[in-house]
């Protein structure tokens, strides 16, 4: 019988074994772009040649006066929390479901995480924001989880309201934007990573950006020493005397890396948009079926970085959400995924412990936060896909929805054969 289950003996709906989702994407385009900075410049001292013309593009991309390449995303954020002037004794309000490098470059400012839970869609909830802020909170970050963009109109407010500096993670959200205005232009600074699982990479890599020209120094100062700052700090700044040494480190990028994300970038648009196509069709294909929510943003135009559904138990006649990913595993859905090192955050040793990892910054171990319900939920409940981003890929995303059908349709119809 053609619909009988792979996992109980039936015929998967996809056979191949190769991966079915590739990123990112190496075209003679990208190999053009690399061999043609290989032969230009492995390394680039001061704002010229390839990162020129990435950081313009960038900023102009976001309207935004200041873009500054690293060496990664970590850097990047670690530069945004540094150019704030961080110090011990701040308080920074964070996501507790995040990646852990949103929060863990701050930690080597002095500064305090204070943890909040986030809403049934990932992100931060704008109500914990706000109550957790004291006379201590000099800033608010958020991640703009898995792509779809954060309650922007609420946070913006708030932050203004108590004059704290509101920043960007974007390193999910490449191209997303919130009500028309693209994510990482709506604080004082933001930060992406270009890592190779991102939707713009160069392998390995960071990128911030802001308005702001006293945290565009500081960042310049904390990792670009020499020609850079010499050249970029206004010779009566305060701090321009620093320029030829920095404070100490050295964040730059590898022109190869930027000359890939260069030519990645200039795909963007076309690639969210076409993500956004099979977004949707996943989302109407799934509409009836009531234990498999589907991720949406009614305000928003999210990136798609990933395509996160949340399985509900309570709906699922008895199917447990390792059973039901079993069976679509079974099915050839190698993709599917239910994220790990994605989780909640705030008790991860690094901010509990942080007396012992950094002791000439903090002084004490940490009290060991309450569970975050929503954040504990959303990560438990987590099924991932990738999202597809080119037309070829037609074919797979309608062999995806078939074998969540066929796996859906069983739960329906017949759930005592997956409990
Ligand atoms: C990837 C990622 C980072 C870290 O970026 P790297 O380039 O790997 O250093 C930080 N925050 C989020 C949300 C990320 O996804």
């Amino acid at each position: 019988m053609k619909n009988k289950l792979a996992i109980l003996g039936g015929t998967p709906v996809i056979s191949e074994k190769e991966a079915h989702f590739e990123w990112p994407r190496i075209t003679d385009e990208t190999r053009e772009a690399v061999m043609k900075q290989l032969e230009k410049d492995v390394s680039i001292y001061d704002r010229s040649g390839i990162f020129a013309e990435f950081e313009d593009a960038f900023s102009a991309y976001h309207g935004t006066r200041h873009a500054l390449l690293s060496n990664s995303g970590t850097s990047a954020l670690f530069s945004m929390y540094e150019g704030l002037g961080l110090s011990t004794g701040d308080e920074v309000i964070c996501p507790a479901y995040t990646f852990f490098a949103t929060v863990s470059p701050m930690m080597y400012t002095g500064a305090t995480p204070i943890f909040c839970d986030c809403r049934d869609d990932g992100n931060i909830n704008p109500d914990e924001i706000e109550r957790h802020i004291t006379s201590k909170t000099r800033a608010v970050i958020i991640t703009h989880m898995w792509g779809i963009p954060c309650e922007m109109d609420r946070i913006k407010e708030i932050c203004a309201r108590h004059s704290i500096a509101l920043l960007e993670d974007c390193s999910h959200a490449h191209g997303a934007s919130f009500k028309g205005q693209k994510v990482g232009s709506f604080g004082s600074a933001a930060a992406w990573s270009i890592q190779g699982q991102k939707v713009i990479s160069g392998g390995e890599g960071g990128v911030l950006l802001t308005n702001s020209d006293d945290i565009f120094y500081r960042a310049l100062l904390q990792g670009h020493y020499n020609k850079r700052c010499k050249n970029e700090i206004p010779k009566e700044h305060p701090l321009a005397k620093f320029s030829l040494t920095g404070f100490g480190q050295k964040f730059r990028a590898h022109p190869l890396a930027i000359a890939m994300a260069n030519q990645q970038f200039r795909h963007l648009d076309e690639w969210v948009a076409q993500k956004s196509i099979f977004a949707k069709q996943f989302t109407d294909a799934f509409a009836d079926y009531p234990f498999l929510c589907m991720p949406s943003c009614p305000d928003g135009q999210p990136s798609w970085y990933a395509f996160v559904m949340q399985f509900n138990a309570e709906f699922s006649n008895g199917v447990p959400i390792e059973k039901f990913t079993k069976a679509l595993h079974a099915e050839g859905l190698i993709e599917v995924d239910m994220p790990g090192s994605t989780c909640p955050i705030q008790n991860l040793p690094l901010f509990i412990d942080s007396n012992e990892a950094m002791p000439r910054l903090y002084s004490a171990k940490r009290v060991p936060e309450r569970r975050f319900d929503n954040a504990q939920r959303f990560y438990e409940q987590a099924i991932k896909l990738p999202m597809w981003a080119f037309p070829e890929d037609y074919s797979t995303v309608e062999r995806y929805i078939e074998g969540f059908r066929k796996v859906m349709q069983v739960v329906t119809t017949q759930p005592e054969l997956l409990r």
